[in-house]
């Protein structure tokens, strides 16, 4: 078209128009839901103790399709958590009660036909209604196996009982504990991380930040993302398919290599800080520097889970959460991390005129990816 047309001319004020009404409504949209956010908890982690008393069992968010009720019965005859069971049937099929596997296992709880056989009960393994009771009658056989190795520590009696789902009672009696092969420590790692990141209903906030025991690097700060790389930086862009407002970009993008829509790295406190809030929908954690001035504002979002309460201080290096893809709209999993300029409030939000781009940042205080 030429430029001079007046139709042109119109056809663009109209189109800018448009975008102007639609950003201003994505921000109207963002602003409300960040205030709603400030006010919502965070999934902050807590410790997945053994049930001791009916009273101790706790009702499980995130139970889709209805089976909450099935999960939680399961869990009674089991003995276990609600958050642990949930943990462990997710990572066993998704959620899908059709689920199969090559070596043979079936169904929400996949289990093998032999197993399938003994605790079943005559039921059909592809239906939750009969496999999630049979899952809680063969974990509660697995927990009597393995007791007398626990010692009494009722923790680890639920962490010796996932080991005999995954190894086998035998290898644990072999080992006396969760036997050293690293399949089944990462699946009771995973599924205690699991249940309390998504399925625990009342996490307390934790007592101690913990510390990464990666390496931190020798700058004066730390990258908010070990072992992650740079992506995208501060500043406008043209990414289909996201809103405007994203397209402006108010911070940098780091990511772990290979994480895809999956969890990623570990997101540590590049300097000390203390939590100030949170932004669930954008799985965003908030904080301000805690140390010499001048004392700048963060945002880590997209956090699949983080393990920080409000008010906790945390020090270079401890621990704030997983790398995610958590946010309004589909990406691959990063890091979204934002700095603003000190004079921002403890609870800071972008688009509110605060941020900076943290590259230079990053780069003079030697915590820029490699
Ligand atoms: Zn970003």
């Amino acid at each position: 078209m030429s430029a001079g047309s007046p139709r042109a001319l119109g056809a663009l004020v109209a189109l800018l128009l448009v975008f102007a009404i639609g950003s201003i409504v994505a921000l109207a949209v963002l602003v409300a839901t960040l205030a709603e956010d400030d006010e919502q908890t965070s999934a902050t982690s807590c410790i997945v103790t053994a049930v001791t008393t009916d009273d101790d069992q706790e009702r499980a968010p995130n139970i889709p399709n209805g089976w909450a009720p099935l999960v939680e019965a399961a869990a009674q005859t089991a003995g276990l958590p609600v958050s642990v069971v949930a943990a462990q049937l997710q990572q066993e099929s998704n959620w899908d009660p059709n689920a199969g596997s090559s070596a043979g296992a079936q169904g929400i709880a996949q289990f093998m036909p032999a197993t399938w056989a003994t605790y079943g009960n005559g039921g059909e393994v592809t239906d939750p209604d009969d496999a999630i009771p049979a899952y809680g009658r063969y974990m509660a056989a697995l927990k009597k196996d393995v007791e007398p190795l626990a010692d009494g520590d009722a923790d680890q009696l639920v962490r010796l009982t996932l080991a005999a789902y995954n190894a086998g009672p035998g290898a644990v009696q072999q080992y006396k504990g969760v036997p050293p092969y690293e399949e089944t420590q990462n699946y009771v790692r995973t599924i205690l991380d699991v249940g309390q990141s998504e399925f625990s209903a009342h996490c307390q906030a934790p007592t101690g930040a913990q510390e990464w025991d990666g390496d931190l690097g020798d700058g004066e700060w730390t990258t908010p993302l070990p072992g992650g790389k740079f992506t995208s930086g501060y500043g406008g862009r043209a990414l289909a398919g996201v809103p405007g407002w994203a397209n402006q970009h108010e911070g940098v993008d780091i990511a772990t290599p290979g994480a895809g829509n999956g969890r990623g790295g570990v997101v540590v406190a590049p300097t000390s800080l203390r939590i100030t809030g949170f932004n669930a929908t954008d799985g965003c954690v908030i904080a301000k520097e805690n140390g010499e001035d001048p004392d700048f504002g963060f945002a880590f979002c997209h956090l699949h889970s983080w393990d920080v309460a409000k008010g906790q201080k945390l020090k270079r290096g401890d621990v704030i959460g997983t790398e995610g893809n958590r946010g309004r709209f589909g990406m691959a999993t990063h890091l979204h991390f934002e700095i603003y300029t000190p004079d921002a409030p403890d609870l800071v939000f972008p688009y509110q005129g605060h941020n900076i781009d943290p590259e230079p940042i990053l780069k003079q205080k030697g915590a820029w990816p490699k």
